[in-house]
């Protein structure tokens, strides 16, 4: 068995490598620098902690995450692995203190803030330590096309320059091309081997449904499919986190605000709530998340629409870390389309800046609208293919009906024009349907030959097609007019009718409605086993000032449940376990499961 296995084994009290996990860390073991495009719970993290463990010295890990160092090392010093951190909020001594452990070879894992790290001081100090190697996580954080920018990064090409001989390993779960032209460049990696994995992450479930009711949807959607599951909920506003928070509190939920004109300290309490307690609700805005390493998130919920297909992926990514199903929810509507439109044509920068932000949106706006696999447009998107419908969207699930909209589609186009291209869609909707409402009449717009032309159709679905049209981009909105529609050159072919439009039928109950319950916990799971395994956890980890996953994840619980194992050597097969987890929490657990045993025996 080589040294690696062995580790993966004893330590982490695993089986076997997963994907490229293997590859990887042999390469860096053998001193090579490494590229590692990973999706998130793809398993970056044994990529370098492994050769931190058999390669000599100390390995180097730098991380933008100062508030998750913390428990990113309590979860090594869990198994045994000597690790710390370095950043702003050690106190003087303490960090004395880690340096001087650095220096007499008794770390083998050191977390490090960029920031840190260039200063001069730091550098020395390396020098003077025996390094094994460098992990750069969140590698993208160097690339000024990604959305998380740190000036600290570009200064991490110093690292090659001072440390010629040290392997260094950059990570990330970034996908698109340009951004690991970026990393490769200006980390200087240009002969780093490259792991591309695919970005897929088959135990979420997509689904995107229209808005009609945001609070009635999400409450509906919350009680039936996760009422005591930790999640994410997105709102684009400050104001709309705080409000929907205080809700959801009000219903019954732990849910907590998040954004960033919260002071600090109430930043951190929330963020460190969530992680530790079980079942937390963060309604936050972007400003959360950035790799947020809580593996048991079960949904995030997007209230607003986000601007790219590419934030939509990362945000939606913090759910299912663990690999257990988890949800991907949005809610999105005509409302969401025309303030993103609106934003956007209003933003500062070049036409150029401009141009490529639309086209950002719009590819977020084709995937609403999309009416064949979530999934396959998502990861064709960042270029990677899926052969097959993937069967866990809600297009899949539910595929939905299109409609012939060409007729209405023109209808709609042509009062916009006779209207002077002046007006917004409730005005329009009213003209169409014949209304008799002061603004029709005032601007003498009974008298258009669209007056009424469209009262077959309910106010709805004039909506739908609004939207939809708004969405392809046939009209964009006019920021100076308070919202008002004009015509783009793209509607004359459908105009003079060379050109047919499919419309999407809006579905009244999104997905969810239509399914029962769906507990991600196995059928036969023995559920008062389970309340008990936890709440051990949760005891235990309370006393140590943890986060529970730390103590065990969820999925080693679920295998406890299910081979119920009555000795230490069982124990020890539950994968998960370590040989120091095993020493430290075996005998607690083994009670539990006994105590159970003997319950449910007698
Ligand atoms: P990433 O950093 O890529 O998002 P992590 O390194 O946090 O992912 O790993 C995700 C989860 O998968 C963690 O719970 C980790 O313990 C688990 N894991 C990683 N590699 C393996 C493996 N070879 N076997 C079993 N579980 C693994
Ligand atoms: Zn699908």
């Amino acid at each position: 068995m080589t040294a690696a296995h062995h580790i993966l084994e004893h330590t982490f009290g695993y089986t076997e490598f997963r994907g490229s996990q293997q590859d990887i860390i042999d390469t860096v073991i053998s001193g090579g620098d490494a590229l590692v495009l990973m999706p998130t719970g793809g398993g970056k993290s044994l990529c370098y902690q492994i050769p931190a463990l058999v390669r000599e010295g100390c390995a180097v890990v730098i991380s933008p995450l100062i508030a998750l160092m913390q428990d990113q090392v309590e979860a090594l010093r869990q198994l045994g692995v000597r690790a710390s951190f370095l950043n702003s909020t050690l106190a003087a001594d303490a960090a004395q203190q880690i340096e001087s452990a650095l220096l007499n070879g008794e770390l083998d894992l050191l977390y490090i803030a960029p920031e840190r790290l260039n200063q001069e001081r730091t550098l020395g100090l390396l020098q003077r330590a025996t390094i094994a190697l460098f992990a750069i996580d969140e590698a993208h954080c160097v690339s000024q096309w990604g959305h998380d920018f740190r000036a600290d990064y570009l200064r991490l090409s110093v690292l090659h320059e001072v440390f010629p001989a040290v392997p260094r390993i950059a990570l990330t779960a970034t996908a698109d091309a340009r951004t690991r032209e970026e990393i490769v460049q200006r980390l200087d990696l240009g002969s780093a081997r490259q792991f591309i994995s695919g970005f897929d992450r088959p135990n979420i479930r997509y689904r995107i449904a229209l808005k009609h009711n945001a609070k009635s949807q999400l409450l509906r959607f919350l009680k039936e499919e996760h009422p005591n599951d930790a999640g994410i909920v997105y709102c684009l506003s400050r104001n709309k986190t705080e409000q929907t928070a205080q809700w959801l509190k009000a219903e019954g939920f732990n849910a907590l605000p998040y954004h960033a004109g919260l002071p600090s300290t109430l930043r951190a309490t929330h963020q460190s709530r969530f992680l530790r307690e079980d079942g937390v609700i963060i309604v936050a805005t972007i400003a959360f998340g950035m790799g947020i390493d809580k593996p048991d998130v079960r949904f995030v919920a997007h209230l607003d629409l986000p601007k790219t297909v590419e934030s939509y992926y990362q945000e939606t990514g913090r759910a299912g870390r663990d690999g257990e199903p988890a949800d991907a929810w949005m809610i999105y509507g005509l409302q969401d389309v025309i303030k993103l439109r609106q934003m956007m044509e209003n933003s500062e920068g070049s036409e150029e800046h401009k141009r490529a932000e639309q086209h950002r949106l719009n590819a977020m706006l084709g995937l609403c609208e999309i009416t064949t696999c979530r999934r396959q447009a998502l990861l064709n998107y960042f270029g990677d293919a899926l052969v097959a419908p993937c069967g866990n969207c809600d297009t899949c699930l539910q595929p939905p009906d299109t409609w012939d909209g060409t007729e209405v589609a023109r209808m709609a186009l042509s009062a916009c024009h006779r209207t002077g291209q002046r007006f917004g869609v409730n005005h329009l909707i009213d003209v169409l349907r014949g209304s008799e409402a002061d603004k029709v009449l005032q601007n003498d717009h009974h008298q258009l030959s669209v007056y009424g032309v469209g009262a077959a159709l309910d106010n709805n679905q004039w909506r739908s097609v609004f939207r939809q049209l708004v969405a392809r981009g046939y009209l964009s909105v006019d920021m100076e007019r308070f919202g008002a529609l004009r015509l783009q050159e793209k509607c004359r072919p459908l105009l003079r009718g060379e050109e047919t439009m499919q419309l999407r039928k809006d579905i009244k109950q999104p997905a969810a409605a239509k399914r029962q319950t769906r507990s991600r916990l196995p059928d036969d799971l023995d559920v008062a086993l389970w309340e008990a395994l936890r709440d051990r956890r949760r005891t235990l980890a309370e006393d140590q000032g943890v986060p529970p996953y730390v103590i065990f994840h969820d999925s080693t619980l679920q295998e406890m449940c299910a081979n119920m194992p009555q000795s230490m050597g069982e124990f020890a097969r539950i994968s998960g376990v370590g040989e120091r987890k095993l020493e430290k929490y075996g005998g607690e657990f083994l009670q539990v499961i006994n105590a159970h045993l003997a319950a449910t025996q007698a």
